[in-house]
């Protein structure tokens, strides 16, 4: 019998609905709140930054959100994504297990966020917006969005993080190729970026930073909006699009896994992949394992606390409900730079208080082993955030190999690391260290959250 590796959908079975799995919650997601006063905000906080379509998502509890046309006619331009059997990883691995992953690197940034990036500029387009601003720290995100602005024909600024601008100049060109402008940040073109300057003339930058930089554009310019690629609920359901391919493939391939995986920096691509999945636990009664995989040098799900928590390092952002390492948290400079963010968003945080999913923190040196042994197993290099989900299945098929059973892992290939291979210069010269939190390190960063607990 020959094998299928690559199980492929047509055009027309690109979903219509995106998931929204709130309406699904018994316990729903606590509201963000006033960090003056501790009340909910209501939706209107939000207008200056975001359009009001987005907003409306944000809050839904409608169970499917229509995707509009002309999203849908964006996302073909790479969707359906490919789903692959992983034969050659099994064989190496010798183990039971049958794993399979979903691959996100084929859209033209090379990950999962476009699928986001693409329905925000519409919206946007839609409420008459003409410039979009947001930061970004690696350069994915901001590819995404430039990406998307185009096909909209909006204008995107981007401010990434100096140090960033200067390592990493072909993500930079990626964008200016898309038609955006981007600025090393701290830049003089913002009241936050002047006041860095004037503190520190020879700034790295960060990206809470670069974040205030963003907003202030977004806030103080009537025809400029602001966007972000990970943690909002809406952001989230956008990538749904991925579990719910992912399941008609499963489908295809006559199997339906026991083990769903997806690396976690504020969640989205694990939503994306396991939100549809869940649905079924939720709804159906099934009992499918959702595991989310960070590193160990950033484990909020793993060793953070449920509370409320600022969303940017300055604390600028309203309150949300989350697991977090508290906003002033900086972790250690890993290679998955996507994965260094201090919190997770609100449904992600509910979930696992309610221990709906899984967590577990995976080492840089580990999540860099298991990725040279996907390569070269099965061809894709993953980005370095990816390697920490590969990690994880590895784990999870040994399992299997000790036991004797056979279990089906699906996990989320989110984005290739061709872009990345600094980091993997670095593995190979044996400079990756290990870095593990001690609790005493967990003790000083939670000690410092200052703000209220979730009731
Ligand atoms: C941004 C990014 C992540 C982390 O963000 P999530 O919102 O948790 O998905 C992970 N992998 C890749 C390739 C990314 O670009």
């Amino acid at each position: 019998m020959s094998k299928q590796r690559k199980i492929t959908l047509q055009e027309n079975e690109i979903p219509t609905h995106w998931y929204n799995i709130v309406a699904d919650m018994a316990n729903k997601p606590r509201p963000p709140i006033n960090p003056a006063n501790h009340e909910p905000i209501g939706p209107e906080a939000l207008a200056p930054l975001f359009p009001m379509e987005l907003i409306k998502q944000e809050v839904s509890q409608e169970q499917y959100v229509e995707i509009p046309e002309a999203v849908r006619d964006v996302y073909k331009l790479w969707r359906p994504t490919p789903l692959y059997r992983a034969y050659n990883l099994e064989k190496a691995l010798d183990t039971p297990a049958k794993i399979y992953y979903k691959y996100e690197g084929v859209s033209p940034s090379g990950s999962h966020k476009p699928n986001t990036a693409v329905p925000q500029a519409y919206y946007n387009k839609m409420e008459g917006v003409k410039r979009i601003t947001t930061e970004t720290g690696a350069g994915q995100w901001g590819s995404a969005l430039s990406f998307a602005c185009q096909f909209f024909d909006i204008e995107c600024e981007v401010y990434m993080v100096k140090i960033s601008y200067e390592q990493k100049p072909y993500r930079k060109l990626m964008m200016n190729t898309w038609g955006a402008s981007v600025y090393a940040s701290p830049s003089d073109r913002t009241q936050a970026g002047q006041k860095v300057l004037a503190d520190n003339p020879d700034s790295p930058g960060s990206l809470g930073i670069a974040i205030s930089e963003a907003v202030e554009v977004a806030a103080t310019n009537d025809d400029a909006k602001y966007s972000l690629g990970s943690v909002l609920n809406h952001v989230l359901m956008h990538q749904t699009i991925i579990g719910q391919e992912a399941i008609l493939q499963m489908e295809k391939a006559g199997d339906m896994p026991d083990i769903v995986i997806a690396p976690f920096g504020g969640g989205s691509n694990f939503a994306g992949l396991s939100f549809p999945f869940l649905r079924m636990n939720l709804a159906e009664g099934k009992n499918i394992r959702c595991i989310a995989s960070e590193p160990t040098s950033c484990p909020k799900l793993t060793r953070g606390v449920f509370r409320y928590d600022f969303g940017d390092t300055i604390g600028m952002t309203p309150l949300l409900p989350m697991y977090t390492l508290g906003h002033t948290f900086v972790p250690a400079k890993i290679h998955a730079g996507g994965l260094r963010y201090h919190g997770a968003g609100a449904i992600v945080s509910q979930l696992l208080n309610d221990k709906l999913i899984e967590a577990e923190a995976i080492d840089q040196l580990e999540s860099f082993e298991a990725g040279v042994a996907f390569a070269q197993a099965e061809g894709i290099i993953p980005a370095p955030e990816a390697n920490h989900g590969v990690a994880t299945a590895i784990r999870e098929a040994k399992k299997c190999k000790e036991s004797g059973e056979s279990k089906t892992i699906l996990f989320n290939m989110c984005g290739h690391g061709n872009f990345d291979m600094s980091a993997y210069e670095a593995f190979f010269a044996g400079k990756l260290e290990r870095h593990e939190l001690t609790q005493e390190e967990v003790n000083d960063a939670v000690a410092k959250i200052n703000t209220p607990e979730v009731v």
